[in-house]
């Protein structure tokens, strides 16, 4: 074989693989939302907790991200349940939606770094809540944390990774669209650790068809 047919087959095989991977950039794991998202620290949240969600959200959402490190607001001392030694995110959320707001059309994700629960429910705990078609969603990052628990090693880029996860779920729900049964959606409602690993940070069809079918309706 020539020494010109090799180079041409390699850049065949070459333009393949890169056509390939463009189409599935297009597969659209997205949704195109016509809210802006404002993140805000709940308490207290370093930046570099919260700047690597930008971009991630962007992609997701088709929108633009801002932080809002100037509308940082206290967690409030009445979310905190003493018997349970975990905060209501429920009360927390209220809480936002009184305190927190920005011009246009607009969502709010608050972080966290606090243990979340939803009081009579069977989970332990939980990653997030959101108001579903409301303006405030919820994390916290300490469930997410691998330095959070007895002999877990810090690993920020792990972390990152969940916690876009997780916001991009919550902030789903703000959009109104339901938790999926799709283990790999990033609408999947993860119980642990393994099960938000395992899921993806895409929507996948039947998520974007809900998000779709729900912008039909609010346009009638
Ligand atoms: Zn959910």
């Amino acid at each position: 074989m020539s020494i010109f047919y090799r180079i041409f087959l390699v850049i065949i095989v070459f333009i393949i693989i890169s056509c390939g991977s463009e189409d599935s950039k297009n597969k659209g794991w997205n949704i195109d939302v016509d809210s802006d998202i404002y993140i805000v620290p709940i308490g207290d949240v370093e930046e570099k907790y919260l700047s690597h969600l930008v971009p991630k959200l962007e992609e997701r959402f088709t929108t633009k991200v801002y932080l809002a490190l100037d509308k940082r607001m206290p967690i409030p001392d009445y979310a905190y349940d003493e018997d349970a030694n975990q905060y209501v995110a429920m009360y927390i959320l209220t809480e936002m939606s009184k305190k927190l707001s920005f011009p246009g059309d607009y969502k709010i994700l608050g972080v966290c770094n606090v243990d979340l629960f939803l009081p009579e429910s069977n989970y332990p705990f939980i990653f997030g809540q959101a108001i579903r078609g409301g303006k405030v969603a919820l994390i916290s990052m300490i469930r997410m944390n691998p330095n959070s628990y007895v002999g877990g090693k810090p690993n920020d880029e792990l972390l990152f990774k969940r916690m876009q996860k997780e916001a991009i779920h919550e902030l789903g729900h703000t959009f109104g669209i339901d938790n999926t049964y799709d283990p790999e959606c990033v609408m999947f409602l993860p119980k642990d650790l393994k099960e938000l690993d395992k899921k993806t940070d895409s929507f996948t069809l039947p998520a974007q068809q809900e998000f779709i079918e729900l912008t039909k309706k609010k346009k009638k």
